[in-house]
């Protein structure tokens, strides 16, 4: 689904008085010829996939294939079930989940793309957390996911979701600011506040490196996911009071992208640079592959 900007959601929503989500499902239904039933039953299965996943992740110490990590997401759950968490209920929880969700994805467990396997726990992990937090309904969840579809079609086709083209930005910064807008909208912001929630949270992954240790996608990315969960509730929370990007969201996207095309090679999943190439991060590599 090619979305060419958010202005041109935020024009269709206005103009047909509805929240983005339907003209999100509107233009999906015209691009796979699916009924609107069928593509909710659809984003209905993807959340579930999203919930087993993120439950995957905590309700055990899973270790990676690599070995390289796990068990952390089950830590962090303890520690939350516990009630020694520093963090709100809400970002408390949706930091469980995103490392759940990632050491699955790093577990070869079944995770949903959001909208890359990298960055597969920023969304879930806001979604479901603000679910048991706020008790909406399935159905409710499934819009705020729709919305969030939109988002990342508009970064993706204005943009990029890569991290081998645009660092981490693209991935785990593009998790986020989905999140962040399905957040919003699902809490009751309007349009306008569920894109600037996205520009929010995306303005604040600029410039983040993709530097994989080994090349696998384990660290940083398992924690980052973690921690960008986190920076788009707070973006969300910014957007619902009121507060606005000074840019507006597609200049943002745009900005992410020209950053993107100028980052070096070294710091785009290639693992030759930043924490890769750390003496500890050479030294991990070395002990997997040689
Ligand atoms: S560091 Fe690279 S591989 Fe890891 S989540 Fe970010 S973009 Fe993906």
């Amino acid at each position: 689904m090619n979305i060419p900007s958010i202005d041109y959601l935020l024009d269709e929503a206005a103009k047909d008085n509805q929240p983005i989500w339907q003209i999100v499902l509107r233009e999906e239904q015209a691009d796979s010829g699916l009924s609107i039933d069928e593509l909710r039953e659809r984003v209905k299965k993807t959340y579930d996939v999203m919930r087993e996943a993120a439950n995957g992740g905590i309700s055990s110490e899973i270790r990676s294939v690599s070995g390289l990590t796990g068990g952390d997401a089950a830590r962090y759950y303890r520690h939350l079930k516990n009630r020694k968490n520093l963090l709100g209920s809400l970002s408390a929880r949706a930091m469980a989940y995103a490392l759940g969700t990632s050491e699955y994805n790093a577990a070869m467990g079944v995770i949903v793309a959001a909208p890359t396997a990298g960055a597969s726990g920023v969304l879930p992990g806001v979604l479901l957390a603000a679910q048991e937090e706020y008790g909406f309904t399935d159905r409710e969840a499934v819009n705020a996911l729709i919305t969030a579809t939109g988002i990342g079609a508009v970064i993706a086709t204005r943009a990029t979701i890569s991290g081998a083209q645009g660092g981490c930005q693209a991935e785990v910064g593009s998790g986020s600011a989905m999140a962040a807008a399905a957040l919003c909208d699902v809490m009751g912001g309007s349009a306008r506040q569920t894109t600037h929630a996205a520009a929010i949270a995306l303005k604040n992954a600029l410039g983040l490196a993709c530097d994989p240790v080994a090349g696998l996608v384990e660290v940083p990315c398992i924690k980052r996911n973690g921690m960008y969960a986190c920076m788009a509730i707070a973006a969300a929370d910014l957007a619902l009071a009121g507060v606005e990007s000074f840019i507006p969201p597609d200049e943002v996207i745009d900005a992410m992208y020209q950053i993107g095309c100028n980052l070096p090679a070294c710091i785009r999943e290639t693992a030759e640079g930043g924490l890769a190439i750390t003496p500890t991060g050479l030294k991990a590599k070395r002990r997997l592959f040689f």
